[in-house]
Protein backbone atom coordinates (compact mmCIF):
# COMPACT_ATOMS: atom_id res chain seq x y z
CA UNK A 1 0.00 0.00 0.00
CA UNK A 2 1.52 3.64 -0.74
CA UNK A 3 1.69 6.23 2.06
CA UNK A 4 -0.51 9.12 1.43
CA UNK A 5 1.28 12.48 1.09
CA UNK A 6 0.90 15.64 3.36
CA UNK A 7 -1.00 17.54 0.80
CA UNK A 8 -1.14 21.58 1.78
CA UNK A 9 -4.07 23.35 1.05
CA UNK A 10 -4.01 27.45 0.63
CA UNK A 11 -7.46 28.31 1.59
CA UNK A 12 -7.98 32.60 0.78
CA UNK A 13 -11.03 33.68 2.77
CA UNK A 14 -12.88 32.32 5.59
CA UNK A 15 -16.31 33.57 4.90
CA UNK A 16 -19.05 30.38 4.69
CA UNK A 17 -17.21 28.60 1.63
CA UNK A 18 -13.72 28.53 3.07
CA UNK A 19 -15.18 27.47 6.27
CA UNK A 20 -17.09 24.68 4.68
CA UNK A 21 -14.31 23.19 2.61
CA UNK A 22 -11.84 23.82 5.95
CA UNK A 23 -14.62 21.47 7.39
CA UNK A 24 -14.77 18.68 4.52
CA UNK A 25 -10.82 18.83 4.50
CA UNK A 26 -10.72 18.16 8.71
CA UNK A 27 -13.17 15.09 7.91
CA UNK A 28 -10.91 13.92 5.08
CA UNK A 29 -8.15 13.53 7.96
CA UNK A 30 -6.50 16.48 6.52
CA UNK A 31 -5.00 19.08 8.50
CA UNK A 32 -2.33 20.79 6.64
CA UNK A 33 -4.15 23.54 5.44
CA UNK A 34 -4.15 27.31 6.47
CA UNK A 35 -6.70 29.85 5.86
CA UNK A 36 -6.00 33.78 4.32
CA UNK A 37 -8.46 36.06 5.57
CA UNK A 38 -7.67 39.46 5.08
CA UNK A 39 -10.12 41.11 7.94
CA UNK A 40 -10.17 39.79 11.66
CA UNK A 41 -13.17 37.68 11.43
CA UNK A 42 -14.41 34.60 9.88
CA UNK A 43 -17.75 35.00 8.09
CA UNK A 44 -17.31 37.16 4.87
CA UNK A 45 -20.10 39.17 3.47
CA UNK A 46 -22.18 38.13 6.93
CA UNK A 47 -19.56 39.96 9.02
CA UNK A 48 -19.06 42.73 6.47
CA UNK A 49 -23.04 43.86 6.42
CA UNK A 50 -24.85 44.81 9.35
CA UNK A 51 -27.49 47.08 8.03
CA UNK A 52 -30.47 47.48 10.05
CA UNK A 53 -33.20 44.65 9.10
CA UNK A 54 -30.51 42.45 7.50
CA UNK A 55 -31.23 39.68 7.11
CA UNK A 56 -30.97 35.95 5.35
CA UNK A 57 -34.07 35.59 2.45
CA UNK A 58 -33.05 32.23 2.13
CA UNK A 59 -34.86 30.15 5.00
CA UNK A 60 -32.63 29.32 7.93
CA UNK A 61 -32.46 25.39 7.76
CA UNK A 62 -31.73 25.19 3.94
CA UNK A 63 -28.56 27.97 4.28
CA UNK A 64 -26.82 25.26 6.73
CA UNK A 65 -24.36 23.62 6.22
CA UNK A 66 -25.65 19.39 6.27
CA UNK A 67 -22.85 18.61 8.36
CA UNK A 68 -24.11 21.01 11.55
CA UNK A 69 -28.01 22.14 11.72
CA UNK A 70 -28.69 24.54 14.31
CA UNK A 71 -31.70 24.29 16.43
CA UNK A 72 -31.39 28.12 17.57
CA UNK A 73 -32.28 29.59 14.45
CA UNK A 74 -34.86 32.39 15.23
CA UNK A 75 -36.96 32.94 12.53
CA UNK A 76 -37.70 31.26 9.28
CA UNK A 77 -35.64 33.57 7.41
CA UNK A 78 -32.42 34.66 9.98
CA UNK A 79 -31.42 37.66 10.67
CA UNK A 80 -27.63 38.73 9.34
CA UNK A 81 -26.01 38.33 12.92
CA UNK A 82 -27.51 34.69 14.09
CA UNK A 83 -25.89 33.66 10.20
CA UNK A 84 -22.58 35.61 11.29
CA UNK A 85 -22.70 33.89 15.08
CA UNK A 86 -23.78 30.26 13.53
CA UNK A 87 -20.47 30.27 10.68
CA UNK A 88 -18.10 32.20 13.73
CA UNK A 89 -19.65 29.33 16.01
CA UNK A 90 -18.98 26.38 13.10
CA UNK A 91 -14.98 27.67 12.98
CA UNK A 92 -14.83 27.94 16.63
CA UNK A 93 -16.33 24.35 17.76
CA UNK A 94 -14.29 22.64 14.52
CA UNK A 95 -11.08 24.41 15.85
CA UNK A 96 -10.99 25.75 12.23
CA UNK A 97 -9.96 29.19 13.76
CA UNK A 98 -6.37 27.95 14.29
CA UNK A 99 -5.74 27.50 10.61
CA UNK A 100 -6.42 30.85 9.69
CA UNK A 101 -3.78 33.54 9.29
CA UNK A 102 -5.99 36.83 10.03
CA UNK A 103 -5.66 39.98 8.88
CA UNK A 104 -3.45 38.29 6.08
CA UNK A 105 -4.70 39.58 2.71
CA UNK A 106 -3.47 37.38 0.06
CA UNK A 107 -1.82 39.74 -3.29
CA UNK A 108 -0.63 37.19 -5.44
CA UNK A 109 -0.85 33.11 -5.97
CA UNK A 110 1.51 32.26 -8.45
CA UNK A 111 1.84 27.98 -10.20
CA UNK A 112 5.19 27.71 -10.21
CA UNK A 113 7.43 24.60 -10.53
CA UNK A 114 4.43 22.48 -9.62
CA UNK A 115 3.54 24.15 -6.08
CA UNK A 116 0.89 27.16 -5.79
CA UNK A 117 3.19 30.00 -4.27
CA UNK A 118 1.23 32.56 -1.96
CA UNK A 119 2.37 35.69 -1.22
CA UNK A 120 1.40 37.94 1.75
CA UNK A 121 3.06 40.68 3.50
CA UNK A 122 4.90 37.76 5.22
CA UNK A 123 6.69 36.54 1.96
CA UNK A 124 5.59 33.59 -0.28
CA UNK A 125 4.59 30.05 0.57
CA UNK A 126 4.42 26.67 -1.47
CA UNK A 127 1.32 24.91 -1.38
CA UNK A 128 -0.37 21.93 -3.39
CA UNK A 129 -3.40 23.23 -3.98
CA UNK A 130 -5.33 26.62 -4.19
CA UNK A 131 -8.64 27.18 -2.56
CA UNK A 132 -10.17 30.30 -3.72
CA UNK A 133 -13.59 31.11 -1.62
CA UNK A 134 -13.26 34.86 -1.83
CA UNK A 135 -16.90 35.05 -1.81
CA UNK A 136 -19.37 36.99 -4.67
CA UNK A 137 -20.78 40.03 -3.24
CA UNK A 138 -17.69 41.29 -1.55
CA UNK A 139 -16.74 44.39 -3.70
CA UNK A 140 -19.20 47.30 -2.87
CA UNK A 141 -19.96 49.04 -5.81
CA UNK A 142 -20.52 53.27 -5.77
CA UNK A 143 -22.48 54.60 -7.92
CA UNK A 144 -20.31 57.68 -10.20
CA UNK A 145 -23.76 60.88 -8.95
CA UNK A 146 -21.39 63.90 -9.60
CA UNK A 147 -21.33 65.50 -6.07
CA UNK A 148 -21.42 62.30 -4.09
CA UNK A 149 -18.32 63.42 -2.06
CA UNK A 150 -19.65 66.88 -1.14
CA UNK A 151 -22.87 65.78 1.10
CA UNK A 152 -22.32 67.25 4.46
CA UNK A 153 -23.97 64.35 6.21
CA UNK A 154 -22.73 60.55 6.81
CA UNK A 155 -22.51 58.77 3.54
CA UNK A 156 -22.06 55.09 3.62
CA UNK A 157 -22.45 51.78 1.51
CA UNK A 158 -24.84 49.77 3.01
CA UNK A 159 -22.31 47.15 3.18
CA UNK A 160 -19.91 49.19 5.47
CA UNK A 161 -23.04 50.83 7.72
CA UNK A 162 -21.72 52.88 10.73
CA UNK A 163 -23.58 52.03 13.99
CA UNK A 164 -22.36 54.79 15.61
CA UNK A 165 -24.30 57.05 13.30
CA UNK A 166 -28.13 57.90 15.04
CA UNK A 167 -31.04 56.86 12.73
CA UNK A 168 -34.06 57.87 14.34
CA UNK A 169 -33.54 61.72 14.60
CA UNK A 170 -32.47 61.77 10.38
CA UNK A 171 -33.63 62.52 7.08
CA UNK A 172 -32.47 59.31 5.33
CA UNK A 173 -31.68 59.01 1.82
CA UNK A 174 -31.04 55.60 0.40
CA UNK A 175 -30.52 54.63 -3.23
CA UNK A 176 -31.05 51.32 -4.25
CA UNK A 177 -33.46 49.21 -4.28
CA UNK A 178 -32.11 46.22 -4.52
CA UNK A 179 -32.56 42.91 -1.54
CA UNK A 180 -30.27 45.18 0.54
CA UNK A 181 -32.72 48.49 0.00
CA UNK A 182 -35.32 46.54 0.22
CA UNK A 183 -34.41 45.38 3.39
CA UNK A 184 -33.04 48.68 4.98
CA UNK A 185 -36.92 50.43 4.11
CA UNK A 186 -38.56 47.28 5.60
CA UNK A 187 -37.03 48.09 8.88
CA UNK A 188 -36.61 51.55 8.75
CA UNK A 189 -39.91 52.85 7.27
CA UNK A 190 -41.85 55.40 9.72
CA UNK A 191 -39.71 54.30 12.54
CA UNK A 192 -36.65 57.73 11.43
CA UNK A 193 -37.97 61.14 10.80
CA UNK A 194 -37.73 60.94 7.08
CA UNK A 195 -36.98 57.81 4.64
CA UNK A 196 -36.63 58.75 1.09
CA UNK A 197 -36.35 56.14 -1.25
CA UNK A 198 -34.21 56.82 -4.74
CA UNK A 199 -35.70 54.41 -7.08
CA UNK A 200 -33.98 53.74 -10.77
CA UNK A 201 -35.67 50.94 -11.43
CA UNK A 202 -38.65 48.90 -9.40
CA UNK A 203 -38.55 45.33 -8.18
CA UNK A 204 -40.58 42.04 -8.05
CA UNK A 205 -41.59 41.37 -4.50
CA UNK A 206 -42.00 37.86 -3.66
CA UNK A 207 -44.25 37.50 -0.37
CA UNK A 208 -42.21 35.89 2.03
CA UNK A 209 -43.75 36.00 5.53
CA UNK A 210 -40.96 35.87 7.98
CA UNK A 211 -42.49 33.62 11.34
CA UNK A 212 -40.89 33.09 14.54
CA UNK A 213 -39.55 29.87 16.14
CA UNK A 214 -41.76 29.26 18.98
CA UNK A 215 -39.54 27.96 22.53
CA UNK A 216 -41.19 24.55 21.63
CA UNK A 217 -40.16 23.88 18.26
CA UNK A 218 -36.35 24.68 19.03
CA UNK A 219 -36.83 22.28 21.85
CA UNK A 220 -38.31 19.79 19.59
CA UNK A 221 -35.54 20.55 16.97
CA UNK A 222 -32.79 20.31 19.71
CA UNK A 223 -34.54 16.57 21.20
CA UNK A 224 -34.79 15.45 17.19
CA UNK A 225 -32.13 16.39 15.12
CA UNK A 226 -33.66 14.31 12.26
CA UNK A 227 -36.67 17.43 12.09
CA UNK A 228 -33.78 20.33 10.92
CA UNK A 229 -32.59 17.60 8.21
CA UNK A 230 -36.46 17.17 7.14
CA UNK A 231 -36.36 21.04 7.22
CA UNK A 232 -32.83 21.30 5.01
CA UNK A 233 -34.60 18.63 2.92
CA UNK A 234 -38.38 20.32 2.96
CA UNK A 235 -36.44 23.95 1.66
CA UNK A 236 -34.05 22.41 -0.99
CA UNK A 237 -37.28 20.72 -2.52
CA UNK A 238 -39.23 23.92 -2.86
CA UNK A 239 -36.57 26.01 -4.07
CA UNK A 240 -35.19 22.95 -6.44
CA UNK A 241 -38.33 22.03 -7.46
CA UNK A 242 -40.46 25.54 -8.04
CA UNK A 243 -37.97 28.69 -8.02
CA UNK A 244 -35.09 27.27 -9.79
CA UNK A 245 -37.56 25.62 -12.63
CA UNK A 246 -39.25 28.58 -13.23
CA UNK A 247 -36.18 30.53 -13.47
CA UNK A 248 -34.53 28.28 -15.70
CA UNK A 249 -37.70 27.11 -18.45
CA UNK A 250 -40.69 29.09 -19.30
CA UNK A 251 -43.61 27.37 -17.77
CA UNK A 252 -46.45 27.69 -15.19
CA UNK A 253 -43.91 27.82 -12.51
CA UNK A 254 -42.94 30.98 -13.74
CA UNK A 255 -46.29 33.01 -14.35
CA UNK A 256 -47.48 31.57 -10.83
CA UNK A 257 -44.07 33.50 -8.99
CA UNK A 258 -45.33 36.25 -11.68
CA UNK A 259 -48.79 36.22 -10.45
CA UNK A 260 -47.98 36.17 -6.89
CA UNK A 261 -45.25 39.07 -7.26
CA UNK A 262 -48.27 41.04 -8.90
CA UNK A 263 -50.85 40.48 -6.24
CA UNK A 264 -48.70 41.15 -3.43
CA UNK A 265 -48.17 44.55 -5.21
CA UNK A 266 -51.74 44.92 -6.12
CA UNK A 267 -53.16 44.18 -2.77
CA UNK A 268 -50.72 45.62 -0.24
CA UNK A 269 -50.75 49.06 -2.23
CA UNK A 270 -53.86 50.58 -3.00
CA UNK A 271 -52.47 53.92 -4.00
CA UNK A 272 -52.71 53.96 -7.89
CA UNK A 273 -49.68 56.32 -8.19
CA UNK A 274 -47.59 54.50 -5.58
CA UNK A 275 -48.36 51.14 -7.29
CA UNK A 276 -48.05 52.66 -11.21
CA UNK A 277 -44.30 53.50 -9.41
CA UNK A 278 -43.73 50.26 -7.66
CA UNK A 279 -44.52 48.22 -11.02
CA UNK A 280 -41.66 46.93 -13.14
CA UNK A 281 -41.86 46.55 -16.79
CA UNK A 282 -39.90 43.47 -17.00
CA UNK A 283 -41.07 39.47 -15.91
CA UNK A 284 -40.30 38.91 -12.11
CA UNK A 285 -37.13 36.40 -11.47
CA UNK A 286 -35.26 38.91 -14.13
CA UNK A 287 -33.52 40.29 -11.77
CA UNK A 288 -32.46 38.43 -8.58
CA UNK A 289 -35.98 38.35 -6.95
CA UNK A 290 -36.99 39.90 -3.65
CA UNK A 291 -38.39 38.25 -1.22
CA UNK A 292 -39.89 40.25 1.75
CA UNK A 293 -42.85 40.36 3.97
CA UNK A 294 -43.41 44.01 5.04
CA UNK A 295 -41.82 46.04 2.19
CA UNK A 296 -45.05 47.49 1.28
CA UNK A 297 -46.07 48.12 3.94
CA UNK A 298 -42.86 50.15 5.17
CA UNK A 299 -43.14 51.94 1.91
CA UNK A 300 -46.33 53.49 2.81
CA UNK A 301 -45.58 54.42 6.44
CA UNK A 302 -45.77 58.61 7.39
CA UNK A 303 -42.42 59.74 6.21
CA UNK A 304 -41.62 57.34 3.51
CA UNK A 305 -40.93 58.84 -0.07
CA UNK A 306 -40.31 56.89 -3.30
CA UNK A 307 -38.89 59.28 -6.03
CA UNK A 308 -38.27 58.19 -9.53
CA UNK A 309 -36.94 60.88 -11.23
CA UNK A 310 -33.58 60.57 -11.89
CA UNK A 311 -30.59 61.68 -9.56
CA UNK A 312 -29.06 64.84 -11.17
CA UNK A 313 -26.25 65.26 -8.36
CA UNK A 314 -25.53 65.93 -4.80
CA UNK A 315 -25.31 68.77 -3.14
CA UNK A 316 -23.83 69.74 0.59
CA UNK A 317 -27.92 69.94 1.81
CA UNK A 318 -29.07 66.38 -0.02
CA UNK A 319 -29.69 64.95 -3.64
CA UNK A 320 -31.02 67.35 -6.46
CA UNK A 321 -32.97 65.20 -9.04
CA UNK A 322 -33.51 65.67 -13.03
CA UNK A 323 -36.74 67.89 -12.06
CA UNK A 324 -34.55 70.37 -10.01
CA UNK A 325 -35.95 69.51 -6.72
CA UNK A 326 -33.89 69.31 -3.46
CA UNK A 327 -34.26 66.88 -1.14
CA UNK A 328 -32.80 67.54 1.92
CA UNK A 329 -31.15 64.71 3.75
CA UNK A 330 -29.19 64.21 7.14
CA UNK A 331 -27.61 60.72 5.68
CA UNK A 332 -27.06 58.99 2.94
CA UNK A 333 -27.40 55.16 2.22
CA UNK A 334 -25.64 54.21 -0.88
CA UNK A 335 -27.06 50.32 -1.56
CA UNK A 336 -26.26 50.22 -4.76
CA UNK A 337 -24.97 46.42 -4.85
CA UNK A 338 -21.72 44.70 -5.79
CA UNK A 339 -19.21 43.79 -8.28
CA UNK A 340 -20.08 40.97 -8.42
CA UNK A 341 -18.18 39.58 -11.41
CA UNK A 342 -14.69 40.50 -9.04
CA UNK A 343 -14.07 37.00 -8.10
CA UNK A 344 -10.41 36.58 -6.91
CA UNK A 345 -9.38 39.97 -7.32
CA UNK A 346 -7.84 42.40 -6.40
CA UNK A 347 -5.41 38.75 -5.73
CA UNK A 348 -3.58 38.23 -8.72
CA UNK A 349 -3.64 34.34 -9.76
CA UNK A 350 -1.05 33.58 -12.39
CA UNK A 351 -1.06 29.55 -13.54
CA UNK A 352 1.28 27.80 -15.76
CA UNK A 353 3.50 29.36 -18.63
CA UNK A 354 3.25 32.79 -16.53
CA UNK A 355 -0.66 33.63 -17.43
CA UNK A 356 -2.48 35.22 -15.11
CA UNK A 357 -6.14 34.59 -14.44
CA UNK A 358 -6.89 37.87 -15.94
CA UNK A 359 -5.18 36.94 -18.94
CA UNK A 360 -6.56 34.10 -19.15
CA UNK A 361 -10.17 35.45 -18.70
CA UNK A 362 -10.03 38.81 -21.27
CA UNK A 363 -13.25 37.47 -23.01
CA UNK A 364 -15.65 37.02 -19.80
CA UNK A 365 -14.83 34.72 -16.66
CA UNK A 366 -15.05 30.79 -18.02
CA UNK A 367 -14.84 27.73 -15.81
CA UNK A 368 -14.95 24.08 -15.85
CA UNK A 369 -18.23 23.46 -14.23
CA UNK A 370 -17.96 26.60 -12.32
CA UNK A 371 -14.75 25.40 -10.03
CA UNK A 372 -11.55 24.83 -12.19
CA UNK A 373 -9.81 26.89 -15.02
CA UNK A 374 -7.48 25.58 -17.94
CA UNK A 375 -3.49 26.40 -17.13
CA UNK A 376 -4.49 26.42 -13.25
CA UNK A 377 -3.78 23.12 -12.27
CA UNK A 378 -4.72 22.53 -8.66
CA UNK A 379 -6.85 24.94 -8.24
CA UNK A 380 -10.49 25.24 -7.04
CA UNK A 381 -12.75 27.90 -7.10
CA UNK A 382 -16.14 27.77 -4.68
CA UNK A 383 -18.74 30.16 -6.47
CA UNK A 384 -16.78 30.58 -9.10
CA UNK A 385 -18.44 31.82 -12.71
CA UNK A 386 -22.24 30.01 -13.43
CA UNK A 387 -22.13 28.99 -10.06
CA UNK A 388 -26.31 28.05 -9.69
CA UNK A 389 -26.61 31.13 -7.07
CA UNK A 390 -29.31 32.68 -8.50
CA UNK A 391 -31.61 30.06 -8.00
CA UNK A 392 -29.71 27.85 -4.82
CA UNK A 393 -28.65 28.54 -1.31
CA UNK A 394 -25.52 29.37 -2.17
CA UNK A 395 -24.54 26.82 1.00
CA UNK A 396 -25.11 23.93 -0.64
CA UNK A 397 -23.70 25.39 -3.34
CA UNK A 398 -19.84 25.44 -1.94
CA UNK A 399 -20.74 22.03 -0.23
CA UNK A 400 -21.04 20.34 -3.33
CA UNK A 401 -17.81 22.27 -4.94
CA UNK A 402 -15.79 21.64 -2.14
CA UNK A 403 -16.63 17.90 -2.06
CA UNK A 404 -15.44 18.22 -5.81
CA UNK A 405 -12.18 19.73 -4.99
CA UNK A 406 -12.02 16.71 -2.05
CA UNK A 407 -12.02 14.26 -5.01
CA UNK A 408 -8.78 15.60 -6.24
CA UNK A 409 -7.32 16.47 -3.26
CA UNK A 410 -7.76 12.69 -2.15
CA UNK A 411 -5.94 11.51 -5.25
CA UNK A 412 -3.42 13.88 -4.59
CA UNK A 413 -2.83 12.48 -1.04
CA UNK A 414 -2.65 9.01 -2.74
CA UNK A 415 0.06 9.44 -4.43
CA UNK A 416 -2.20 9.10 -7.55
CA UNK A 417 -1.71 12.41 -9.46
CA UNK A 418 0.60 15.66 -8.56
CA UNK A 419 -1.70 18.16 -10.83
CA UNK A 420 -4.71 18.60 -12.65
CA UNK A 421 -6.36 21.18 -14.77
CA UNK A 422 -9.62 20.87 -17.12
CA UNK A 423 -8.59 20.87 -20.69
CA UNK A 424 -9.44 23.95 -23.03
CA UNK A 425 -11.55 21.70 -25.07
CA UNK A 426 -13.51 20.38 -22.16
CA UNK A 427 -13.69 23.87 -20.44
CA UNK A 428 -15.06 25.26 -23.85
CA UNK A 429 -17.71 23.21 -24.56
CA UNK A 430 -19.17 22.96 -21.50
CA UNK A 431 -19.52 27.18 -21.85
CA UNK A 432 -20.69 26.47 -25.17
CA UNK A 433 -23.60 24.58 -23.91
CA UNK A 434 -24.38 27.07 -21.41
CA UNK A 435 -24.44 29.48 -23.78
CA UNK A 436 -26.75 27.71 -26.03
CA UNK A 437 -29.12 27.60 -22.48
CA UNK A 438 -29.27 30.73 -21.70
CA UNK A 439 -32.23 32.53 -23.78
CA UNK A 440 -34.52 29.47 -21.81
CA UNK A 441 -33.69 31.52 -18.74
CA UNK A 442 -35.73 34.60 -17.26
CA UNK A 443 -32.32 36.33 -16.77
CA UNK A 444 -32.32 37.11 -20.28
CA UNK A 445 -35.80 38.31 -20.79
CA UNK A 446 -35.19 42.08 -20.79
CA UNK A 447 -33.62 43.38 -17.63
CA UNK A 448 -30.08 45.38 -16.46
CA UNK A 449 -28.80 42.94 -13.20
CA UNK A 450 -25.92 42.00 -11.58
CA UNK A 451 -26.00 38.18 -12.90
CA UNK A 452 -25.27 40.20 -16.32
CA UNK A 453 -21.52 39.78 -17.95
CA UNK A 454 -20.22 42.67 -19.83
CA UNK A 455 -21.69 40.73 -23.25
CA UNK A 456 -24.63 40.82 -21.43
CA UNK A 457 -25.09 37.07 -21.03
CA UNK A 458 -26.19 35.68 -17.29
CA UNK A 459 -22.59 34.71 -15.32
CA UNK A 460 -25.34 32.16 -14.03
CA UNK A 461 -25.78 28.07 -14.05
CA UNK A 462 -28.66 28.10 -16.61
CA UNK A 463 -29.68 24.30 -15.75
CA UNK A 464 -31.86 23.31 -12.51
CA UNK A 465 -29.21 23.05 -9.62
CA UNK A 466 -29.62 19.12 -9.12
CA UNK A 467 -27.36 19.29 -12.77
CA UNK A 468 -24.63 21.37 -10.96
CA UNK A 469 -24.50 18.96 -8.28
CA UNK A 470 -24.76 15.62 -10.33
CA UNK A 471 -21.74 17.40 -12.42
CA UNK A 472 -19.61 17.46 -9.78
CA UNK A 473 -20.97 14.24 -7.92
CA UNK A 474 -19.31 12.45 -11.72
CA UNK A 475 -15.42 13.95 -12.03
CA UNK A 476 -14.00 12.89 -15.34
CA UNK A 477 -10.66 12.37 -15.99
CA UNK A 478 -10.55 12.49 -19.10
CA UNK A 479 -11.24 16.59 -19.39
CA UNK A 480 -8.46 17.01 -17.68
CA UNK A 481 -4.90 17.74 -18.19
CA UNK A 482 -3.06 15.51 -15.32
CA UNK A 483 0.07 15.06 -14.34
CA UNK A 484 1.14 11.94 -12.37
CA UNK A 485 4.33 11.28 -10.43
CA UNK A 486 5.49 9.45 -13.22
CA UNK A 487 5.49 11.99 -16.04
P1 LIG B 1 -28.41 45.16 -6.22
O1 LIG B 1 -29.38 44.07 -6.25
O2 LIG B 1 -27.33 45.18 -7.24
O3 LIG B 1 -29.24 46.50 -6.25
C1 LIG B 1 -28.61 47.73 -6.42
C2 LIG B 1 -29.64 48.82 -6.48
O4 LIG B 1 -28.97 50.05 -6.64
C3 LIG B 1 -30.58 48.67 -7.66
O5 LIG B 1 -31.85 49.12 -7.28
C4 LIG B 1 -29.95 49.60 -8.69
O6 LIG B 1 -30.84 50.08 -9.66
C5 LIG B 1 -29.51 50.72 -7.79
N1 LIG B 1 -28.45 51.53 -8.40
C6 LIG B 1 -27.24 51.13 -8.80
N2 LIG B 1 -26.54 52.17 -9.28
C7 LIG B 1 -27.35 53.25 -9.18
C8 LIG B 1 -27.20 54.60 -9.52
N3 LIG B 1 -26.09 55.07 -10.08
N4 LIG B 1 -28.24 55.44 -9.29
C9 LIG B 1 -29.38 54.97 -8.73
N5 LIG B 1 -29.57 53.69 -8.38
C10 LIG B 1 -28.56 52.84 -8.61
O7 LIG B 1 -27.65 45.24 -4.79
P2 LIG B 1 -28.14 44.75 -3.35
O8 LIG B 1 -29.48 45.24 -3.07
O9 LIG B 1 -27.04 45.08 -2.40
O10 LIG B 1 -28.24 43.21 -3.52
C11 LIG B 1 -27.21 42.47 -4.14
C12 LIG B 1 -27.44 41.03 -3.90
O11 LIG B 1 -27.07 40.74 -2.57
C13 LIG B 1 -28.87 40.58 -3.98
O12 LIG B 1 -29.31 40.41 -5.29
C14 LIG B 1 -28.82 39.31 -3.20
O13 LIG B 1 -28.35 38.26 -3.98
C15 LIG B 1 -27.79 39.65 -2.15
N6 LIG B 1 -28.46 39.97 -0.92
C16 LIG B 1 -28.93 38.93 -0.25
C17 LIG B 1 -29.56 39.14 0.90
C18 LIG B 1 -30.04 37.95 1.58
O14 LIG B 1 -30.94 38.06 2.32
N7 LIG B 1 -29.50 36.75 1.34
C19 LIG B 1 -29.76 40.41 1.42
C20 LIG B 1 -29.27 41.49 0.72
C21 LIG B 1 -28.60 41.26 -0.45
P3 LIG B 1 -31.06 49.28 -11.05
O15 LIG B 1 -31.96 48.14 -10.69
O16 LIG B 1 -31.66 50.28 -11.94
O17 LIG B 1 -29.71 48.83 -11.50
Amino acid sequence: MTEKRAVHVAIVGAGMSGICMAAKLQDAGIDTFTIFEQADEVGGTWRDNTYPGLHCDVPSRFYSYTFRSNPEWSRLLPPGNEVQSYFTQVATERGIRAHIRFGTPVASAEFRDGKWWVSTADGAEPFDVLITATGILRVPRYPDIPGLDTFAGPTFHSSRWDRSVSLQDKRIGLIGTGSTGVQITAELGGRVRGLTIFQRTPQWVFPFPNPRYSPITKAALRRFPAMSRFGYRFWQAVYENFFAKAMVAPGLRRRLVSAMCRWNLNLSVRDPELRRKLTPDYQAMCKRIVAAGHYYQSVQKPGVEVVVEPIDHVEPRGIVTADGALHELDLLVIATGFDAHAYTRPMEIIGEDSVSLDDAWTDGPQAYRSVAVPGFPNMFMLMGPHSPIGQQSLVIIAENQADYAMWWIERIRDGEIEAAAPTDIATKDYNEQMKSAMPQTVWTTGCNSWYLDKHGLPELFPWEPVRHRRLLASPERSDFEVRTPQT
